[in-house]
């Protein structure tokens, strides 16, 4: 059975991949399927972002990534995907996908959507927070691939802040 994992992966993060490994064990093959956000300004184009993920799914056999611009019900027929992989982190991502969920049944009553709950470790992750902490000059490198990473300090021009190690209270 063939899955598709839709989004903006704009970068992937490590919850991203952690959902993408985990749906690579579950289905003969994943195919994560970029999608330009009409509502949100990217930081990378969809070719870079493309890049990214192959670079951080080499150990990945049964995967592809793929870019689409249209309906992730249109690619899903086109790819034969019976379906449609998403993540949730918390209670208030489960509204907007839920939503998300029946109307793409709607659209096609063929489609499953499989939600993955994340790792705990990764509940907090998202790519606007990753973006917010280099912004700032803070570092990512715990919470997207490494080589992810490289492309967020060269497009924001800082380098990491070195986290100071927390000193201990005298008693
Ligand atoms: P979109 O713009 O479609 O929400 P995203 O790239 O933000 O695209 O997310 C794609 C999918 O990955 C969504 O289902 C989202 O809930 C899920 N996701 C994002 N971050 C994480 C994470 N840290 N852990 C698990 N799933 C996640």
């Amino acid at each position: 059975m063939i899955a598709i994992y839709p989004g903006s992966f704009d970068p992937i993060t490590r919850g991203h991949l952690d959902v993408i490994e985990r749906g690579c064990r579950l289905f003969e093959q994943v195919i994560v399927v970029v999608f330009q956000n009409p509502n949100k300004m990217p930081l990378f184009p969809v070719t870079q972002r493309i890049d990214q993920i192959r670079r951080s799914t080499q150990h990945l056999a049964n995967l592809k990534v793929d870019s689409f611009d249209g309906l992730a019900v249109t690619y899903a027929r086109l790819h034969q995907a019976k379906v449609l992989l998403r993540g949730l982190r918390v209670v208030s991502d489960f509204e907007m996908e839920l939503q998300m969920a029946h109307t793409n049944k709607t659209l096609d009553h063929d489609l499953e959507t499989v939600f993955l709950a994340t790792s705990t470790e990764h509940s907090f992750l998202s790519s606007s927070v990753v973006k917010e902490i280099a912004r700032f000059g803070g570092p990512v490198d715990h919470l997207v691939p490494q080589a992810v990473a490289l492309d967020i300090y060269k497009c924001y021009a800082k380098t990491p802040i070195e986290s100071e190690p927390i000193a201990e209270e005298p008693r």
